[in-house]
């Protein structure tokens, strides 16, 4: 687990080593509001551990100085170490994933039917209430949140090829510029850890999707044993066209699902994979 804290907003990346039974969250149709008795008081629990455990180092400052956005919130951060580093987490939404371009906003309205009853369907939320974690799950598709500091405001995002290539993102944006005003220019996003090019190889006819991109050289890479998809620059391409700076995009926790034995990979193992979660909660 990643949980990258600042004085705004808390976001975490899970993993197959968390033991937060995330087989448990694809099943379970509808949760308590409470905490308390859910499976999310697992959750909850094991974010406040890990930060317990992870005082930032003097090391883990200069590896993330390469990331200036990754650099400047954990400064920030860095001034609320101790109570303010606990779980913010009330509550938690998540949708029933269905690889589409719908999604919705947590509101004050909708918050109660949103998590009690089955779970919607969806693939991105976006919220600006504090204390409700909104999260999707993920194996190999790309998972990420998105920050807007000047209206306080967040979203979660689960992006496959398809959904991407759709435009997700930039429904995301659009859903986040509706409800809260939200520029793209103000935009900070976190890229989380997906099928990345070293491992994700694709087959000839999987370029016919990308024949109206321009920059289709720049995220297939063409080596003796096939062609190999670069998801998320992919993703981060087609969200500045959206009009997102380049800078805002972080990638310090986007590793390779399927390389790295600690995430669950669906192309790895199959039906036998697992889900890992990744959260953006608001203070
Ligand atoms: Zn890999």
């Amino acid at each position: 687990m990643k949980v990258h804290t600042t004085p705004r907003f808390q976001l975490v990346f899970c993993d197959a080593n968390d033991g937060l039974f995330p087989a448990g969250y694809l099943e379970t149709s509808f949760y308590p509001l409470d905490l308390k008795s859910s499976p999310y008081d697992l959750l909850a629990q094991a974010i406040s551990a890990h930060q317990e455990q992870n005082v930032p180092s003097s090391e883990q400052q200069t590896s993330t100085q390469k990331d200036s956005l990754l650099q400047e919130s954990v400064q920030h951060g860095s001034l609320s170490q101790t109570p303010a580093q606990l779980s913010l987490l009330k509550s938690v939404v998540l949708l029933k994933q269905i690889h589409s371009m719908q999604g919705l906003c947590v509101t004050n309205d909708n918050l109660i039917s949103l998590t009690t009853a089955p779970r919607h369907e969806g693939d991105f939320l976006c919220t600006s209430l504090p204390g409700i974690g909104i999260g999707v799950l993920t194996a190999d598709c790309l998972p990420m949140a998105f920050y807007d500091p000047v209206n306080h405001a967040a979203a979660i995002v689960h992006a496959g090829w398809r959904g991407m290539l759709d435009g997700i993102g930039a429904q995301t944006l659009q859903s986040m510029r509706d409800s809260f005003g939200t520029r793209p220019e103000d935009l900070q996003v976190f890229i989380g850890p997906c099928a990345k090019q070293c491992c994700y190889q694709v087959g000839e006819d999987f370029l016919q999707h990308l024949k109206s991109f321009s920059w289709v050289d720049k995220v297939i890479e063409r080596r003796e044993n096939g062609l190999f998809f670069n998801l998320p620059l992919c993703n981060s391409l087609l969200l500045q066209d959206a009009g997102v700076r380049s800078t805002s995009i972080s990638y310090t926790y986007n590793e390779c699902t399927i390389c790295n034995f600690s995430f669950c990979s669906y192309r790895r193992d199959a039906a036998a994979s697992c889900r890992q979660l990744a959260l953006i909660v608001l203070r």
